[in-house]
């Protein structure tokens, strides 16, 4: 297949290229476009047949539900008993990175739900994101733009290494600004309940309804015989080529773990990279090092986060050895990304 490119600057915005995405997307075909969280795959919410074709060029397990992205905070077409809860929830951080759970309308295919009776709906705030829904005229079923199991895509380069020859169009625009996917929130249980880990945080969530919690599967080792509540939970993601693993402790008491490591995989002949902070940088002497920057700006270290791990695929090393970070905030939805990363093989240090 040949895929059509167009990379639209902010101060030049090309509604030629979006309005062309959108003549694709109500084709039936399949279109790449940037959101704030992480590039996303795009179809038709509504035509089985298109969001089928999601599913083969991702390599995604048919049982893999995809979140719908919506122009609008109006979603009665798409979803049924939306309560007070989902609606403040609505208001409060919509456009953004946040994906509601609720019933689904009959409108919505199953194909797009992986046959549940509910659907994921995202309003992203990015404005290629919103023009292209808009110009659409339909809900756009969009999972992150990359080959299934790998870190998701945060830049135009990325969308193109995963989907170029499998997409009819790749639309760019800037690095993806959160770099982690939506905060998932289940509305269809009261009180809600958070199925994925995102820049909107637990403790924004509780300031809204206080009962509001995390899952506690969420950051757990899926059983092989569970039913997560979000199917995608179970499925081995964010990972890079390399064997990822987790150090995680006092942050001197890390280093010197790391440092010891290093040595010893290089002895082995093996190819080791470092994920590092601007705080550690400068102790790490062997392996190759990348900062994912300081420990002071967690939303800088979600950001770079994806790109690191592709990046170190990029250079071919075998193992990642990386820090930990505080479990609050958006650290969270970082440890949860990294953890599933390293198929949860984490060195805790007493
Ligand atoms: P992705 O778009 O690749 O980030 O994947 C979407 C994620 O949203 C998957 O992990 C799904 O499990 C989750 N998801 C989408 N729709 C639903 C739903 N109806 N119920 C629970 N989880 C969902
Ligand atoms: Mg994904």
């Amino acid at each position: 297949m040949n895929t059509k490119m167009a990379v639209i600057k902010e101060d030049d915005f090309n509604y030629d290229a979006v309005f062309e995405a959108a003549e694709v997307i109500r084709a039936g075909g399949l279109v790449a476009f940037p959101t704030e969280t992480v590039y996303g795959l795009g179809a038709d919410a509504l035509n089985s047949e298109a969001v089928k074709k999601i599913f083969e060029a991702k390599g995604r397990p048919q049982d893999n539900p995809l979140i719908i992205h919506v122009a609008d905070k109006d979603i009665k077409k798409y979803a049924e008993n939306i309560s007070p809860i989902a609606e403040e929830l609505i208001n409060k951080f919509w456009p953004g990175p946040l994906t509601i759970i609720l019933s689904k309308s009959s409108i919505i295919p199953f194909v797009t739900s992986a046959n549940l009776n509910t659907v994921g709906i995202r309003m992203p705030a990015s404005k290629i994101a919103l023009e292209l829904i808009k110009a659409s005229g339909v809900p756009i079923a969009a999972p992150s733009a990359n080959i299934s199991g790998r870190p998701s895509p945060t830049d135009f380069e990325r969308c193109v290494e995963d989907l170029n020859g499998k997409v009819d169009y790749i639309l760019g625009g800037n690095i993806s600004e959160v770099g982690l996917e939506s905060t998932i929130v289940d509305c269809t249980v009261n009180p809600p309940c958070v199925l994925r880990p995102g820049a909107v945080t637990l403790e924004m969530l509780k300031a809204i309804h206080k009962d509001i919690y995390i899952d506690p599967a969420v950051m757990k080792k899926p059983a092989e015989n569970l039913k997560p509540k979000a199917p995608g939970m179970k499925y081995r993601h964010y990972a890079p080529k390399a064997k990822v693993k987790i150090i995680e402790g006092d942050l001197k008491k890390t280093i010197e773990k790391i440092n010891e490591m290093v040595l010893n995989y290089i002895d082995e002949n093996l190819k080791v990279g470092i994920m590092a902070t601007d705080e550690s940088l400068p102790f790490y002497k062997f392996g190759e090092v990348i900062s994912l920057g300081s420990r002071k700006d967690l939303n800088s270290i979600a950001q770079n986060l994806f790109e690191t791990l592709r990046t170190f695929d990029d250079k071919n090393v075998d193992v990642i050895l990386s820090e930990a970070f505080i479990r609050e905030g958006i650290g969270i939805a970082i440890m949860n990304r990294l953890t599933k990363a390293a198929g949860f093989d984490i060195i805790t240090l007493d």
